[in-house]
């Protein structure tokens, strides 16, 4: 699939990032990991630390990005992206989505590499039409909380598509879906860690709203090859990667109940404003350009994060 490299790899702190440069490192290639842990691990830092083609640079990326030597892709991934995160860090979300996102673009561009937005489903909002094809437009409230995130990352999109048009950059664009597994931190405040460990540790597991909203969770190896495929194909637009399978809140809610055999009672607590209501890929664009398709069932993925939440709540936890 792949030709050997250097790639660097911007968030390669972070859940997916971790993944990623696991996989690079395997398939033979130098990686420079840039990160300024905001959101990342230092364990993800750490457990590279004795591969001799893995490098690590703590930087914060809204400042310029110093890489010497030859890079040939650039896997931009740094970004808060679980919505507890980018409330708290609303600034530095723009900020990374933005000036982060030109210097990333910027450095591509000096030496020449293929560059790799990490985009997210989040440029469709609040979506009036399902599934999200990429030709959908979307539905974002701005000036809304979530719109930090949205509008980093739809303004990501526009100036990467720009740097292609005005400098011929090759740009790659992966729209990412909600995407879960082993090595998403403990308090990250998404739907599946903080339900796995509330089952986990028999506490409340909180439904935002009635549960009734759903959304199409994709496990992280197969977003990882979906990712990759995009990286070495040719292909500049946007393309969707995540898992079609869509379902409720309450449902994930009571297939995590099972797999762990919680004793949890669920609870409703306010629904964040503007929750989207149904979310769910259209990959036809991924199956036909890339012969990319989720492979790992739902049940699977979700019995391999709850094995390593268990271990890492056994370890006293994040
Ligand atoms: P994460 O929070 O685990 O990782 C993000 C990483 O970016 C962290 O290591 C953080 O420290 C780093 N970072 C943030 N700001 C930075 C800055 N200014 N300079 C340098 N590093 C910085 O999140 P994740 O789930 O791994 O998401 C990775 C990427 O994929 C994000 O761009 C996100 O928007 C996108 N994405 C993820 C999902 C998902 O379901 N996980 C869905 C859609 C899009
Ligand atoms: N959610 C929930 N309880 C939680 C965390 C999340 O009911 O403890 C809901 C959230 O309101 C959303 C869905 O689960 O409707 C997925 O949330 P997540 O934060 O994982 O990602 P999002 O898709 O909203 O970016």
């Amino acid at each position: 699939m792949a030709q050997r490299g250097r790639a660097v790899v911007t968030g390669g702190a972070g859940f997916i990032g971790s993944h990623i440069v696991a996989r690079l490192l395997q398939l033979g290639f130098k990686v420079t990991c840039v990160d300024n842990l905001l959101t990342g691990h230092r364990e993800n830092v750490e457990r590279f630390a004795g591969e001799g083609s893995y490098e690590f640079v703590e930087h914060d990326i809204t400042n310029y990005i110093e890489v010497d030597g030859k890079v040939d892709y650039v896997i931009h991934l740094a970004s808060p992206a679980s919505p507890l995160d980018y409330l708290e860090y609303p600034i530095q979300t723009l900020k990374v989505g933005s000036l982060g996102t030109h210097n990333a673009l910027g450095l591509a561009k000096a030496k020449g590499a293929v560059f790799l937005l990490a985009s997210t489903s989040e440029v469709y909002g609040d979506p009036a039409v399902n599934p999200q094809p990429e030709e959908y437009w979307g539905n974002v409230n701005p000036v809304g909380p979530r719109g930090v995130y949205d509008e980093a990352k739809r303004f990501a999109e526009a100036i990467s598509l720009a740097y292609h048009r005005v400098h011929g950059l090759r740009v790659r664009i992966a729209r990412i879906f909600n995407t879960f597994g082993p090595g998403m931190r403990l308090r990250d405040g998404r739907a599946i860690p903080n339900f796995i460990t509330q089952a986990l540790e028999n506490k409340d597991i909180t439904v935002y709203g009635t549960g009734e909203q759903t959304r199409s969770f994709c496990y992280v190896d197969d977003m990882v090859k979906g990712m990759l495929k995009l990286l070495f194909s040719d292909y500049v637009g946007p393309v969707n990667l995540g898992n079609p399978e869509e379902i409720t809140i309450m449902q994930l809610v009571s297939e995590i109940v099972e797999i762990t055999g919680s004793k949890s009672r669920i609870v409703h607590e306010a629904l964040p404003e503007n929750d989207p209501k149904v979310r769910r890929p259209d990959i036809t664009r991924a199956r036909d350009l890339l012969g990319w398709e989720p492979k790992v069932g739902r049940r699977e993925g979700l019995s391999k994060t709850v094995e390593f939440f268990k271990n890492k709540l056994g370890a006293a936890g994040d």
